[in-house]
Parts: structure tokens; C-alpha cells; sequence
């Protein structure tokens, strides 16, 4: 069976196999979304979800179908006429995109592919409502640091803080209380397959929902801020949901949580620290980002070099089962990315840095 070390979806983390055969013994996959069954299934995955991230009691957890819908409900609900947007990426772009195709005032501050951003230059307009932050920025492998994100609300008190924090966790802690809203999605770092969405976010992101509304703006029809909160308190959706994915992702918090997210972050650490030596030592790879201060932890990118192309490397490490990832969009043969999420273990790495010793 191949080993999945692309940024996502990615391996599964190692418990899901089991974790599916169980889910198929109690129905799961047929239980209605109404029923007691489900409601003890949601409950268990949102505390799951709140321990392992350590996200306080007045923030409110809801599900939706991914990440991307969360960008579009988070305009929706939370800007009235204006966000403002880093962009460094092609996630972060696409947000930006949302908020101009939803008719808001949306400003950007872009920094090239593979660079992060000075704090010092970041210059927020005062009218901004929501300001955008991706943690890590999966396309160019760019993160921004946690506590750039803290002093650019304590900067901004005014403005919803919002962070996509797909492909950071649970690698990054995040202190719930200097932000208002945080979201991801399943088959990154949580090694789920995909079609989930998780967003957490303040009471004051619930507030501006109600505040826009009022004014008959639409904040969305069958997801809304109002609508799965409405749901929410008796642990439902609006919609039929993917049940057999909250299920699972209760149990996988449950199981990251007997490992130790501690114990998991270290594990991350070091295995990030071997990729980028094991890049920086081959004559065919470099580091996409230079400064260090910004090099992902969770999904390292590297540039092809001496004519190699992103296509040989990937073919190579297939033909021994190893899948990684290509560049994202247009860099897809000139760069490779390669994942670090906690299901992939230390000697799978090892693996990859033998094999590219014998490539090279
Ligand atoms: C993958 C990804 C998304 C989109 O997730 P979907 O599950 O496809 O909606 C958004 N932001 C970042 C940073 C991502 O890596």
C-alpha cells in the first residue's frame, strides 16, 4: 500500500482503518441525523475537537462540508462591506476572491510566492471589518507566526481576527482568546478523508451575523452563523451532514489526545527539522522559503534544481510506494511539496531521505 506524504488529502491517520470497521458495525453510515445516536456522535467530536485545541468554553464549534465554505460564510456573516485580506498563496488568494465575488470591499496585501510578511509593513485599513490571516499557507509552504497573528489584533481590536489554520494543526497552539474565529478542514494534519469543515469562532463573530441580518443583508441560506448555532445546542446540523466523518473525528481526537498533543508537536518538530536538512543536503532541492522564520513545519516545499523536474522525483519515490506532492498550480514541475502531519512516522521519513540519497 502507498504511503501518502502529499499536503492533502494525506495519509490517514494510522487509527481510521479500525475506527471505520467499528463505524460500519454501529451503523453509522445509516443512522439518522436526528436520532440520539448522532447527537452523542457530535457531542463527543466537538469535545474532542475543544480539548485537543484547548478552545475555550464560550467559543462555538460547527461543522461544515470544507474549509472553502467557510471562507464564503465567514464574508458572509462577519463582513458587511469590507475584509482585508494577507495573501501569500493561492489559498489565501482564493479567500480574497470570495469576499470580491461577494460584492464586499476586499484589500489585499500580497507577498510573493514563498515569502512571508513584515509585520512592521502591514498596513490595515481602519474600515476593515475582518482581517484574514492564513497560518500556514499549504500551496508555497509559507507559515506566519502565531504571534504576529496576536499583535496584529491586539493592533486591530476592532476587526474579527480570522485564521485558516488548515495544515497547521495541531501542530501550532493557538490562544483562542486573542483571536475570533478559527477554521479547518479534515484531511490535513487530523488525517480524515475529506468532507469536513470545522469552525470555531467567538460570540462577537455570532453578534455581527445577527447584525447584518437584521439589515436584510444575506448571511447565507441553509449555513449561517444563526442556523448552526440553532442546531448546534442540540448537538444537530441544519442539513444532512457527513456523519461517518464526525464520527471519526471524535475518535481521532481521542486517540491524538491519549498520545499527547505535546508529545505529537515534538515529534512534528523533529521530523521538520530532518526534511529541510535532508533538502538543503541535495544537490537537486532547495528550500522554496529562504527566510526560516517563515518555513512551514507542516508542509515543506522545495524547488526542483540542475534540470531535475518536480515529475522524476515524484515518479521516482511512487515506483517505492511513497506519494508526494507536486507544486501547486503553476509550479506543479518545478516544485515538490512534501508533508509532515503526525500520522507519518519518523521512519517513513527516513525512507524518503534513503531513497532520495539513491535518486540523486
Ligand atoms: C486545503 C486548504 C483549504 C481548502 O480546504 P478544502 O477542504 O478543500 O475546502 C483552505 N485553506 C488552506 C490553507 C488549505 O490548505
Amino acid at each position: 500500500m502507498p504511503q501518502y506524504l502529499t499536503p492533502g488529502p494525506s495519509e490517514l491517520y494510522f487509527t481510521v482503518p479500525d475506527h471505520i470497521r467499528q463505524a460500519l458495525k454501529e451503523g453509522v453510515g445509516s443512522i439518522s441525523h436526528r436520532s440520539k445516536a448522532f447527537e452523542g456522535y457530535y457531542a463527543h467530536a466537538v469535545a474532542g475537537v475543544r480539548e485537543l485545541l484547548a478552545v475555550p468554553e464560550d467559543y462555538h464549534i460547527v461543522f461544515t462540508s470544507s474549509a472553502t465554505e467557510i471562507w464564503e460564510r465567514l464574508i458572509q456573516n462577519c463582513v458587511e462591506k469590507e475584509s482585508f485580506h494577507l495573501v501569500n498563496g493561492s489559498f489565501s488568494k482564493r479567500f480574497y476572491e470570495f469576499s470580491v465575488e461577494l460584492g464586499r470591499k476586499a484589500v489585499k496585501q500580497e507577498a510573493s510566492f514563498g515569502e512571508g510578511f513584515d509585520i512592521a509593513k502591514i498596513e490595515v485599513p481602519d474600515t476593515a471589518e475582518m482581517i484574514c490571516c492564513t497560518l500556514n499557507e499549504t500551496s508555497a509552504g509559507v507559515a506566519m507566526p502565531i504571534e504576529d497573528i496576536y499583535t496584529l489584533s491586539a493592533q486591530h481590536p476592532k476587526a474579527l481576527i480570522t485564521v485558516d489554520a488548515v495544515s497547521a494543526l495541531p501542530y501550532i497552539p493557538v490562544d483562542f482568546t486573542r483571536i475570533d474565529s478559527l477554521f479547518f478542514s479534515v484531511q490535513k494534519g487530523m488525517g480524515l478523508p475529506a468532507g469536513l469543515g470545522v469552525w470555531i469562532f467567538s460570540e462577537r463573530c455570532a453578534e455581527k451575523a445577527r447584525e447584518i441580518a437584521a439589515k436584510g443583508i444575506s448571511i447565507g441560506t441553509y449555513h449561517s452563523i444563526p442556523s448552526l448555532l440553532e442546531k448546534a445546542v442540540k448537538n444537530q446540523t441544519p442539513e444532512t451532514p457527513n456523519i461517518l466523518n464526525i464520527y471519526l473525528l471524535g475518535k481521532i481526537c481521542e486517540d491524538m489526545l491519549r498520545r499527547s498533543v505535546e508529545t505529537i508537536r515534538q515529534e512534528m518538530l523533529y521530523k521538520s527539522v530532518t526534511i529541510y536538512q535532508a533538502i538543503q543536503n541535495h544537490p537537486y532541492l532547495t528550500p522554496l522559503v529562504e527566510d526560516e522564520r517563515f518555513r512551514s513545519h507542516t508542509v515543506a516545499v522545495a524547488k526542483m534544481q540542475e534540470g531535475k523536474t518536480a515529475k522524476e522525483a515524484i515518479d521516482y519515490l511512487a515506483q517505492h510506494n511513497i506519494i508526494i506532492g507536486s507544486g501547486y498550480g503553476k509550479y506543479k514541475n518545478s516544485q515538490i511539496r512534501i508533508a509532515n502531519f503526525p500520522t507519518h512516522s519518523k521512519e517513513i521519513f527516513e525512507r524518503v531521505y534513503d531513497l532520495l540519497e539513491v535518486w540523486k
